[in-house]
């Protein structure tokens, strides 16, 4: 394992914790050293390392300057890892009163092989109430060959009477860049070769912990060798860096539908994970989102791509609402019914530009010509806005486009999307159901991919088959309205009598 073969064994190769460092070493240069210390911090920061060395230096034959030497036989013994006089103790395990007492009842025996006796409590903070009052009590008078050294990762749950019987230390996060350099070192010495863009990415999926770090360079090589490329460093951490992230994003701050709508189809014509795409340009426009707002992240992986595309939202005039807006309606797109099916990207796109709520825009959208300023209402139609009297108020063709809607939904989650708020019932004849749609691309979709979806649900809900017609109207328009009132809408509202029209929620 790298992590073991790497894990330091002097003060001086702890990365990321000088603070700490730099005090223990002059306090066991100077034999200065308290009876009990308190570590406290994340996984992986150096904790249970940091107490390995302190117990070295507490026992070596030939300390300098703080530093055990790591030769000397209680140095080995403690390194080999069979010294008795170094007890281990993972609290989350021996979390009970007996397990203390059985401490305690030890404790006061000289040491065996080494010179003095070292606690070391792992997780502390998962002691039971009893085992921490009988801790308190060794703690409070400690014969003089034993030391403690308490590890937690939540210090919050650990007594206020045991924290100031220690002596405290703080592990913090390690700095990416600190990270790096050790990554790099490792690397180095390994005889491995790889890029300064991979080594950052691996420090950034690690969040602060060295451990956590190094084991992830480890599978880096164990899956792609000893040279792997940035691609492969990505792809291995699950963070694949597709360009066209960037591309979609700045479609959708130029709101140009026809653009966006491209890339969704070519990505999955790639065979590329949709969701995971999806995900990524999510990134792209959240540190878009950052950097418009002045919070950038220079750390992160999409930090070029931001920048590239933040500048070209400035300068479009692209609000800071406005990208929120577009991520939430990424974010919404559900890959779970068929992963490899990009109609949820296209509808979440077709939202993000066009706006659930927005007027009917009736130019094709193509590059340019999209419409820049759209009216965003929310929540959009197809969301019954408030259920109960509202919806006494609806018409029997609203009421039956709803029915529709919700039925065509749950056959086809993906495609029964594609009628959310995006058209009205025209006509119902009877041998043809009009509809009447606010823009192109919903009409085209539903004309293309969901014909057969909606003549069979409309044939259930009328009990005789329809054929679909489709063409565009303007929303509210008086075209819309020239629905002609008749027997067999009045037919409609009967067969969705059955059926409760209030449905609550969505
Ligand atoms: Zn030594």
């Amino acid at each position: 394992m790298l992590y073991g073969k790497w894990r330091p064994r002097g003060f001086d190769e702890v990365v990321g914790q000088e603070h700490i460092v730099t005090t223990l070493r002059n306090a066991l240069a100077t034999g200065q050293v308290a009876h009990a210390y308190l570590f406290s911090g994340p996984r992986g920061t150096g904790k249970t390392t940091t107490a390995r060395i302190v117990a070295r230096a507490l026992n070596c034959l030939d300390l300098r300057n703080g530093e055990p030497c790591n030769r000397c036989a209680p140095c080995v013994a403690i390194l080999k890892g069979s010294a008795l006089d170094l007890i281990e103790m993972d609290a989350a395990s021996n979390r009970g009163i007996d397990d203390i007492r059985d401490l305690r009842e030890k404790i006061a025996f000289a040491p065996s092989d080494l010179q003095r006796k070292v606690y070391l409590l792992d997780e502390v903070h998962m002691l039971t109430d009893g085992a921490f009052n009988a801790l308190l009590k060794t703690l409070e008078e400690p014969p003089p060959h034993a030391f403690f050294i308490l590890a937690t990762t939540e210090l919050h749950k650990v007594p206020a009477t045991i924290v100031s019987r220690c002596q405290r230390y703080d592990f913090h996060r390690v700095p990416n860049s600190a990270i790096v350099e050790r990554l790099r070192f490792i690397a180095g010495e390994e005889g491995f070769s790889v890029p300064a863009e991979g080594l950052l990415a691996i420090a950034i999926q690690a969040r602060g912990g060295m451990r956590d770090a190094i084991t992830l360079l480890e599978q880096v090589v164990a899956r792609y060798g000893m040279a792997p490329s940035t691609d492969d460093v990505l792809a291995a951490l699950g963070m694949v860096h597709d360009e066209r992230s960037e591309a979609l994003a700045v479609a959708l701050v130029e709101e140009d539908l026809g653009a966006a709508l491209a890339i969704a189809r070519q990505v999955a014509d790639d065979g590329v994970d949709i969701a995971r795409f999806t995900r990524e340009t999510i990134d792209v426009l959240r540190d878009t989102l950052l950097k418009v707002l002045g919070a950038p992240r220079p750390e992160s992986p999409q930090h070029d791509a931001a920048a590239r595309v933040a500048s070209l939202a400035l300068e479009r005039g692209a609000s800071a609402p406005r990208l929120a807006a577009s991520i939430a309606d990424l974010a919404k797109a559900d890959f779970r019914l068929d992963p490899a099916n990009p109609v949820p990207l296209e509808i979440a796109c077709a939202t993000a530009i066009l706006g659930p709520g927005t007027s009917a825009a009736p130019a094709a959208p193509s590059a340019g010509s999209a419409p820049r300023a759209v009216q965003r209402a929310r929540p959009g139609p197809g969301q019954p806005a408030a259920a109960g009297p509202a919806d006494a108020a609806l018409s029997a063709e609203e009421a039956f486009m709803r029915e529709l809607y919700e039925r065509c939904r749950t056959a086809n989650t993906v495609l029964g999307a594609w009628l959310n708020g995006s058209c009205e019932v025209i006509a119902i004849g009877q041998e043809d159901l009009e509809l009447g749609f606010y823009h192109p691309l919903h009409m085209q979709k539903v004309d293309k991919d969901c014909r057969t979806l909606v003549e069979q649900q409309a044939e259930l809900m009328l009990g005789r088959a329809v054929r679909l017609k489709v063409r565009q109207v303007e929303r509210g328009s008086p075209a819309s309205r020239r629905a002609p009132k008749g027997g067999h809408l009045v037919e409609a509202a009967r067969a969705l009598g059955a059926t409760p029209v209030a449905k609550d929620g969505d």
